[in-house]
């Protein structure tokens, strides 16, 4: 590779043969997903301790690497970018993206301060700009784009804190619900707050934040000596795909003076629909929203976005000098990331965005979305006419939970039965789904959001969860 004396930079010829035997590899499998197994992790172990090597002095060539890579690493995973992952929360990886990283990471131009590429910077801040357009946000509004959601979230306390509290922070309390995503507690930890200082509000049947609980929280609160200054509301929980009142939450924030941020790291981009635009009413209020790009905008993972209706609140709580930093742009069209973020020098996410954007149009996305909306509401209806399935949470958004519950039978019973049923489905390999515990009661979860999901795997996944519930009637499970 390369020269003997420059071995780091390969010849023209090398660069082609490079991206052509990875191009061979990878579109090998991306055909492939739709017949690789669910999940494959069985021999996890086996296979990572097979891997472990020490530092290597010398090089080797790349074909085998490639080999090692897609015939023994990939294959032993959730096949996540796959049409049978209905787990956890979905997103898929649209391929441009993937051409988008490697042009981004051969320029390597550095994104971070403005006029280091002030178009490339740009480019990033037209995907900010459409997605503050896509959740209703004024002009003024800005945002980030950051490796995911725990990162917005984390991001949002910190804004939020420093707008709202003075420099001693410790008597400040945040109020999320009892469904609200564990990364919110996480961000609180990280952003310096006693855990203790986290509320976790009850919510209803429906799993949304009990705005009565909450209001009387804070006035406990402040009565108590202390300053509840953040709420947190969900726009589609990981749990059961629950939706908070926005516009109620957003009323008692603010009566109360609170910061209102939403957790939309799996809901937000519905925005784009109209069934979606129906679920999040009142979202524009919010003064900041994480939203989640590798999910709902089936990007691939590493992307995810922190909008703030004033988009000056990030700069006050990032905004630092240094002497060996070039000058920062003061106008609100010209943005230096660093300015506005925890990170200084980081890839340049904006073009994985920007990329299938361009390319697709973003009807593409929002016809794919309503079709997962569909599909959530299609298996909804034909799991209702599998006898004795319960459904546990009605898809607000293109998320459904159910559990077998035949008559007669306890709650720990029918965990097990659940959990059971659970691992029947699973083995099948043709869908992958995950759990989740609803008030104690186990139930399972499929979640549609990958852009490769489509109506023939959700007939297989109900074909599967049909048998495995005959299965499962017939007697336990055989190990
Ligand atoms: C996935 C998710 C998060 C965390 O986002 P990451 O991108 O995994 O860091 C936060 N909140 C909700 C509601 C989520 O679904």
């Amino acid at each position: 590779m390369g020269t003997d004396l420059y071995p780091l930079e390969p010849s023209a010829e090398e660069m082609r043969a490079m991206i052509d035997q990875a191009a061979e590899r990878v579109v090998e499998h991306i055909s492939s997903l739709p017949s690789q197994p669910a999940s494959y992790t069985q021999d996890g172990r086996t296979v990572a301790s097979a891997l472990v090597e020490g530092l290597p002095e010398q090089g080797e060539p790349l074909g085998g690497l490639l080999d090692l890579l897609f015939d023994n690493a990939v294959p032993a995973s959730f096949n996540s970018a796959g049409p049978g992952y209905l787990a956890y929360i979905p997103g898929g990886g649209v391929f441009p993206s993937a051409v988008a990283d490697l042009i981004a990471n051969a320029v390597n131009r550095y994104v971070g301060v403005w006029v280091a590429a002030p178009a490339l910077v740009q480019l990033e801040t037209n995907v900010v700009r459409w997605f503050c357009d896509i959740v209703e946000y004024p002009p003024g509004a800005g945002g980030i784009l950051t490796s995911g959601g725990s990162m917005a979230n984390f991001t949002a306390v910190v804004a939020a804190r420093r707008e709202r509290l003075p420099e001693d922070f410790r008597s400040g309390t945040i109020y999320t619900s009892d469904q609200t995503h564990h990364s919110v507690r996480k961000a609180a930890v990280l952003a310096g707050f006693p855990e203790s200082n986290v509320r976790e509000i009850a919510t209803n049947d429906g799993c949304e934040l009990s705005l009565d609980a909450l209001r009387q929280c804070v006035t406990e609160d402040r009565e108590a000596g202390l300053e509840p200054f953040l709420v947190v509301a969900s726009g589609g929980t990981t749990n059961t795909g629950a939706v908070d009142d926005l516009e109620g939450v957003a009323d008692i924030a603010d009566e109360e003076g609170l910061w209102l941020h939403l957790d939309a790291a799996y809901g937000g981009f519905f925005m784009l629909t109209e069934r979606g635009r129906t679920a999040l009413r009142g979202i524009k209020r919010a003064d900041s929203i994480a939203l989640d790009p590798h999910k709902g905008l089936f990007l691939p993972y590493g992307t995810g976005a922190l909008l703030v209706r004033d988009s000056e609140a990030l700069r006050r709580a990032h905004s630092t000098f240094a002497d060996y930093m070039p000058a920062m742009q003061h106008d609100a069209d010209f943005v230096d990331y660093c300015d506005v973020s925890p990170e200084l020098s980081r890839d340049f996410r904006g073009l994985r965005a920007w990329l299938p954007i361009k390319l697709f149009g973003i009807d593409a996305f929002r016809v794919n979305l309503d079709e997962k909306l569909d599909l959530a509401r299609w298996a909804t209806e034909r799991l209702r006419e599998i006898p004795d399935v319960e459904i546990l949470a009605e898809p607000r958004l293109s998320l459904t939970a159910f559990r077998l519950a035949p008559a007669g039978r306890s709650d720990d019973d029918l965990n097990e039965l659940n959990r059971g049923l659970l691992a029947r489905i699973n083995a099948r390999q043709n869908v992958y789904l995950t759990g989740t515990s609803l008030h104690g009661r186990f139930a399972l979860r499929i979640c549609v959001l990958s852009f490769r999901t489509h109506r023939d795997r959700m007939e297989q996944c109900l074909a599967d969860i049909r048998d495995s519930v005959a299965d499962s009637r017939a007697g336990p499970r055989q190990a």
